[in-house]
């Protein structure tokens, strides 16, 4: 064989090697995408997904830096991560009311953005990265011709996204994403509308139950103190039955309307059952729960009501009010919270026997046997400490009546 023969069919043989390769890592590449693709349509909840985008993609595929920016209008999202997740799972996720931020990302290019990191135009989507990026790609999320968010990856390698290297796999990879995105917060809304009273829009007993749980181990963690005020609308049955149901479910939707008003962002108000509603006041001390809850009384017995034909009607309520016990400290969460229920409960009770239109807050919270001492005020410790020298001398002068 001649010499040039040698070196072609050398030369054949190094490109055949080469695309070997290269067909190599392009299945490794796909499996691995494939296996992050199952992942993401996986995820049950929206804080997965998010958790997921910004974990498993560096992990999968080698990049130094990830980051997600969505579209939340509505401050929709910033709820759902607020009530689900804790902000450190997070990290590398921003929130803006407003395309405008990332529309700009976009404007002299429609799709993935590939170059040289600019720090002009990218040090603030890069500004937490653990190192120095030197080539990155913006991926808008595009859902019905609509931006709803960009994902950006940062690389330390300048070789690693350039301007004109192929992006089908991002294209694909960002198409997946947004359809996962859009998915999870359907389902996020889903578990919202489980989670509301229909009539009134408040959150329902479900969610309340699940709330309580969170809020009784934070006060216990925290040492912070916990109000529950159980709230029932006065004769009820009487707007029913003299304006008919509909006129009552109005006034029902009103009642929700004027106590959510005087709470907090961080309080919750769900509708207990009927016309009952019940409200949980974290790091609220007994005085400052009397007045939220005696500001609510007025409110509604202030608020104006009238009927479909306008006649005025006249609403009160009634309110009782406990605190979570706090003495045993060994106790279940549990059980502390139901105490705290049959607590407000019982105050309840006492409002509506004592006339209606009142707060009545439970008077003293039981404590578990083994604390009894520590609850004792000086002058219980001076009455008992009174019994029990009684007790002693009777016992003296029996014990003296017996030896005569
Ligand atoms: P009290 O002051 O002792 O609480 O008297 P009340 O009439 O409010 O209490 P009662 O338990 O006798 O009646 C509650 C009424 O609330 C009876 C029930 O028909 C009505 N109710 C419960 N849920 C709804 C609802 O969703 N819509 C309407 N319109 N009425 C409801
Ligand atoms: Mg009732
Ligand atoms: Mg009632």
């Amino acid at each position: 064989m001649s010499g040039h023969l040698q070196s072609e069919n050398y030369s054949l043989r190094q490109q055949l090697e080469s695309l070997l390769n290269e067909a190599r890592r392009n299945e490794s590449k796909m499996r691995r995408f494939d296996q992050l693709q199952r992942q993401l349509i996986g995820a049950d909840s929206l804080p997965e997904l998010i958790r997921l985008l910004l974990s498993e993609y560096k992990l999968a595929f080698g990049v130094e830096f990830v980051a997600l920016a969505l579209v939340d209008h509505e401050y929709e999202i910033a709820r759902i991560l607020e009530r689900e997740c804790d902000k450190t799972e997070c990290g590398g996720l921003t929130l803006h009311s407003s395309t405008t931020p990332l529309e700009a990302l976009y404007r002299d290019k429609q799709g993935p953005n590939l170059g040289a990191f600019d720090a002009i135009a990218h040090q603030s989507l890069f500004a937490t990265a653990p190192g120095v990026i030197a080539s990155v790609a913006l991926l808008p999320l595009m859902r019905h011709g609509e931006l709803i968010g960009s994902l950006h990856f940062g690389s330390a390698d300048p070789g690693r996204y350039v301007a004109d290297c192929g992006t089908d796999f991002l294209e694909r990879l960002t198409e997946i994403i947004a359809v996962c995105l859009e998915n999870a917060l359907s389902q996020e809304r889903l578990k919202l509308l489980g989670l509301t009273d229909a009539l009134t829009g408040v959150q329902n007993r479900r969610y309340f139950d699940h709330r309580c749980q969170i809020e009784v181990s934070q006060a216990r963690r925290h040492r912070h103190p916990l109000a529950c005020l159980l709230l029932d609308l006065d004769k009820f049955k009487r707007i029913n039955d003299t304006y008919g149901h509909q006129t009552g479910d109005e006034v029902l939707m009103s009642a929700a309307r004027v106590i959510q008003t005087q709470l907090r962002v961080g309080d919750t108000l769900a509708r207990f059952g009927g016309e009952e509603f019940i409200v949980l006041l974290p790091q609220t001390d007994m005085h400052h729960a009397i007045q939220i809850a005696e500001r609510i009384r007025r409110c509604i017995e202030e608020e104006e009501i009238r009927t479909p034909t306008g006649q005025a009607l006249s609403l009160t309520i009634s309110i009782g009010l406990s605190l979570l016990p706090t003495a045993d400290a060994a106790a279940e969460s549990q059980a502390l919270a139901d105490r705290m229920l049959a607590i407000a409960d019982k105050a309840l009770y006492r409002a509506k026997h004592e006339g209606r239109n009142r707060v009545v807050c439970a008077e003293r919270q039981p404590t578990a046997p083994d604390d009894r001492m520590s609850a004792f005020s000086p002058a219980q410790w001076l009455k008992s400490l009174r019994k029990a020298v009684l007790a002693t001398l009777n016992l003296l002068k029996r014990t003296l009546a017996l030896s005569k």
